[in-house]
């Protein structure tokens, strides 16, 4: 876990919220590398944190945690403990989440990238953040819309199928968000990190 304490950078306080608690198999994200190896350098931790930064101006969310679109059996798997409530984490900071203005992806796994959608009581699936623009890597968005093999695995189609027009924004490599707050091009362990 990233941390809880909140983080002011500059003009930019930020705050974390709590995405939900699950577990990934270490051998998905490692690949072919023996868990005698990774586990060295990254112990596995459960924790699923997202993190809020904001200035007068903009509520800016970088990654919306895993998401309530899962079923009972994809719960199980990925071992999730706690139910996902981005609104209720919002809202513990006096926020609603039609008041964000900005959603960052750091990538588009589901794991951080499945709480863009979500699911209401009446079993309709809605932006989370219905007034936010939202932004990928132009990389991240080619592989979420080619749907290759790897991709249709870790990319749900029904997390990204209401963005489009004016509520997305696809960024090429370096870029400025909004005053204060750049993104930058990692090429983590997605080609569009
Ligand atoms: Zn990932």
């Amino acid at each position: 876990m990233l941390g809880e304490k909140p983080l002011n950078i500059g003009d930019v306080g930020n705050d974390w919220l709590k995405g939900v608690n699950m577990g990934l198999d270490g051998g998905t994200m490692f690949g072919p590398v023996s868990k005698v190896l990774w586990a060295q350098r990254c112990p596995a931790d459960a924790e699923n944190t997202i993190l809020m930064c904001n200035d007068p101006h903009n509520i800016v969310l970088v990654d919306t945690g895993l998401g309530n679109k899962l079923t009972v059996n994809q719960k199980s798997i990925f071992t999730v403990t706690t139910p996902w409530d981005l609104p209720g984490g919002l809202t513990s900071f006096g926020i609603a989440r039609e008041e964000v203005t900005h959603v960052v992806f750091t990538h588009g796994d589901f794991n951080h990238a499945g709480g863009v959608a979500r699911l209401t009581d009446i079993g309709r699936i809605e932006l989370t953040c219905p007034n936010a623009t939202h932004f990928l890597q132009k990389k991240e968005w080619d592989d979420i819309t080619d749907h290759d093999p790897r991709a249709k695995s870790v990319y749900l189609a029904e997390d990204f199928s209401l963005l489009c027009g004016s509520n997305l924004e696809v960024i090429d490599v370096d870029e400025e968000t909004c005053p204060g707050i750049k993104v930058r091009f990692s090429g983590g362990h997605t080609r569009g990190h």
